[in-house]
């Protein structure tokens, strides 16, 4: 956790620009994107990996797919994919949950 990426996103030590916070969530660029527009939808809380989900985190997992669909509504996207690595084997790189939001509109 110490080591995390996100959670230091998610506490501000590492500066970031949030399109979107609330008490369980951040959202922001991908810093490499793969898409014209390619969020991250990140829960505050450290889960490292979709298979280390606990008891109660589905709430968590639904409310950032909930947050997908007010940031699209937002951002006008008529569509988008919704992507979450799950493990190494899975193509995960950052072990911190995070719902990839990307959309290519052109
Ligand atoms: P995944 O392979 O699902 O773990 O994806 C990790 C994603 O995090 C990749 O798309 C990276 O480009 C992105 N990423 C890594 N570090 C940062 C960072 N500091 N800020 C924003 N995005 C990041
Ligand atoms: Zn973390």
């Amino acid at each position: 956790m110490g080591d995390c990426v996100f959670c230091k996103i998610v506490s501000k030590e590492i500066p970031s620009e949030f399109l979107y916070e609330d008490q369980i969530c951040v959202i922001f660029n991908d810093i490499n994107p793969k898409a014209e527009t390619h969020l991250l939808i990140v829960p505050k809380k450290h889960i490292p990996t979709i298979i280390d989900m606990e008891e109660g985190d589905e709430k968590i997992i639904g409310h950032l797919v909930s947050c997908a669909k007010k940031m699209g509504e937002k951002l006008n996207l008529p569509g988008y994919t919704l992507q979450i690595n799950v493990g190494e084997k899975g193509g995960q790189e950052v072990f911190h949950v995070h719902v990839h939001m990307m959309a290519n509109f052109a």
